[in-house]
C-alpha cells in the first residue's frame, strides 16, 4: 500500500491474487528467489499524457490519456482502452495486472496492458468523439504497434471509437497493421468480435452448469450493464434457453419478469448503441418491467448472475441475497465486479463462481484471433471464430478445473485462474532472466 497509495483496486486485485497463489509459490520456491510475483505487480512501462481537444462550443478542453505496458512475457502488450469519468493510474493498473494472467489463460502470445482517460463520451457530439480520440492516439501512436502493444475496446469505447482512433494512428504511422483490435469488419476487423466477450462469458458458464448437470434452459438470469457486454451475453443466453429478466446502467436497473425477449433486446441495443439513452427508458417503453433507481439488479430472483457493468459492483449483501435467493451460478462478464466480500461469500456457499479474468477472456481472446487474421492479411468467417471461441473458452474452464479442484470436489475457479494463468507468465519470466 505504501508503494502504491491511492490505489485501492490495484490493492485489491494484487492482493486477491497474492492470496490464491500463495500455497502454489511456497512449493516453487523458485519463484520465491526470483521474486517472480512482485515483479509481475511492477508495471514494465506507465505512459501518462496530456489530451488537449476542442468542444463544439470552440473551448479547450483537457484531459489525462494513460497506457500501462504491464507484461510483455509471453507477447505483445495487449489490453482494452477505457474512457470513463472515474478512469485513473490505479483502476488501469488493476486492469492491466488482471490482464496478464487472463491473456495467459486464453493460450495466446499476448503479454497484457491497459489504457484509457477521464475523458466522459455522455453527451458528447459524435464531432467531439472523433476530436478527442484523434488527440489521444495523437500521442499514444509513438507507444504502441502491431509487435509491440495492440489496445481495444472497454467500458466507453467500442466500434466508433476505435474506428477514428485507428484511422488517426494510420495517418500518422502511414501503415495499415493490426495495431488496433475491435476494428470494423471492412477495415480489418474479426467477425464475432463485438459478440465475443458477452459470448465468451455464457459459453464459460455453460462448462460451469454442466459440471453440475445444468443448464441455461428454463433458467432465470439477471445480468447487469446494458453496454457490449451485457448486450451480447443476453443474446447468448436467450439461444440457450435462459429467461434474462435484468439490466442496468449507472443511473440504476430494470427488472422485467416477463423476460427481456429477442424483440427487447434489438430495443436496447438501438438504445444503448445508436441513441445513446438511459436503461430506465426500457421501464418506460415496456410496462411489465419496473426501473429500481441508483439499485443494482442482485435482489432479483434469479439462478444464474452474470455482472456485466464495472468493479465493485456486487458486494457482500449482494452476494447474500443472490444465494438466499437460490442462485448457484455468477459468471463475471466484467472486470472484478465482486468485492473481495462477494467472492468470500460464493466461495464459502459452494456456488459456481467464474472470476472475470477466466469468464470474460473470450473478448481479448478474439481479439488475438484478429491479430492473426491482420497478420495473415485474411478474414475467417463467424462460424470459424465461434468454433475457435467456443473452444478456448472450454480449455480454460479445464484448465481451472485441473487447477483449482479441491479434495471434496469443489472447483474454486478463482484458484484455478490464477494458477493457470500465472505459471505461463512466471515461466517465460524466468527463462527471460532479471529483465
Ligand atoms: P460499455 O461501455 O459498453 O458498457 C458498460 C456498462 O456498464 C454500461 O451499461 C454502463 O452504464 C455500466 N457502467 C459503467 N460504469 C458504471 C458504474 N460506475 N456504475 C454502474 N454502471 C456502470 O462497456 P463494456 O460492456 O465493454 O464493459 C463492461 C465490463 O466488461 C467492464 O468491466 C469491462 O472492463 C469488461 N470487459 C469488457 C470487454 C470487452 O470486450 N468490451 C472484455 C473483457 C471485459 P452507463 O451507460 O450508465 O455508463
Amino acid at each position: 500500500i505504501a508503494r502504491n497509495p491511492a490505489e485501492p483496486e490495484f490493492y485489491q486485485a494484487v492482493h486477491e491474487v497474492v492470496e490464491s497463489l500463495a500455497p502454489f509459490i511456497i512449493e516453487n520456491p523458485v519463484l520465491m528467489k526470483n521474486k517472480i510475483l512482485e515483479r509481475m505487480a511492477e508495471p514494465e512501462r506507465v505512459i501518462m499524457f496530456r489530451v488537449p481537444w476542442l468542444d463544439d462550443r470552440g473551448e479547450v478542453q483537457i484531459n489525462r490519456g494513460f497506457r500501462v505496458q504491464m507484461n510483455s512475457a509471453i507477447g505483445p502488450y495487449k489490453g482494452g482502452i477505457r474512457f470513463h469519468a472515474s478512469v485513473n493510474l490505479g483502476i488501469l493498473k488493476f486492469l492491466a495486472f488482471e490482464q496478464v494472467l487472463k491473456n495467459s489463460l486464453t493460450s495466446l502470445p499476448m503479454g497484457g496492458g491497459k489504457g484509457g482517460s477521464d475523458f466522459n463520451p455522455k453527451g458528447k457530439s459524435d464531432n467531439e468523439v472523433m476530436k478527442f480520440c484523434q488527440s489521444f492516439m495523437t500521442e499514444l501512436q509513438r507507444h504502441i504497434g502491431p509487435n509491440t502493444d495492440v489496445p481495444a475496446g472497454d467500458i466507453g469505447v467500442g466500434g466508433r471509437e476505435v474506428a477514428y482512433m485507428y484511422g488517426q494512428y494510420k495517418r500518422l504511422r502511414n501503415e495499415f497493421t493490426g495495431t488496433l483490435t475491435g476494428k470494423g469488419l471492412d477495415f480489418g476487423g474479426s467477425p464475432l468480435r463485438p459478440e465475443a466477450t458477452g459470448y465468451g462469458t455464457v459459453y464459460f458458464a455453460k462448462e460451469m452448469l454442466q459440471t453440475r448437470n445444468e443448464s441455461f434452459k428454463g433458467k432465470t438470469v439477471a445480468v447487469s450493464g446494458s453496454g457490449n457486454v451485457a448486450q451480447y451475453a443476453v443474446e447468448k443466453v436467450l439461444e440457450m434457453g435462459g429467461k434474462v429478466v435484468t439490466l442496468s446502467d449507472s443511473n440504476g436497473s430494470i427488472y422485467d419478469p416477463e423476460g427481456i425477449t429477442k424483440e427487447k433486446l434489438e430495443y436496447v441495443m438501438v438504445l444503448k448503441n445508436a441513441i445513446r439513452g438511459r436503461i430506465k427508458e426500457y421501464a418506460e417503453k415496456y410496462p411489465s418491467a419496473e426501473f429500481w433507481e441508483n439499485e443494482r439488479p442482485w435482489k432479483a430472483k434469479c439462478d444464474v448472475a452474470l455482472p456485466c457493468a464495472t468493479q465493485n459492483e456486487l458486494n457482500g449483501d449482494d452476494a447474500l441475497k443472490l444465494v438466499e435467493n437460490g442462485c448457484i451460478c455468477v459468471a463475471e462478464g466484467a472486470n472484478m465486479p465482486s468485492t473481495p466480500e462477494a467472492v468470500k461469500v460464493f466461495l464459502e456457499r459452494k456456488i459456481l463462481f467464474g472470476p472475470g479474468k477466466a469468464a470474460n477472456a473470450g473478448g481479448v481472446a478474439v481479439s488475438g484471433l484478429e491479430m492473426s487474421q491482420n497478420s495473415m492479411r485474411l478474414q475467417w468467417t463467424a462460424q470459424e471464430v465461434d468454433e475457435k471461441l467456443q473452444s478456448i473458452m472450454k480449455n480454460i474452464h479445464d484448465a481451472c478445473v485441473k487447477n483449482g479442484k479441491s479434495a471434496d470436489g469443489f472447483v474454486n475457479y478463482v484458484n484455478g485462474a490464477n494458477i493457470s494463468g500465472f505459471t505461463k507468465v512466471a515461466n517465460a519470466m524466468l527463462a527471460q532472466g532479471l529483465v
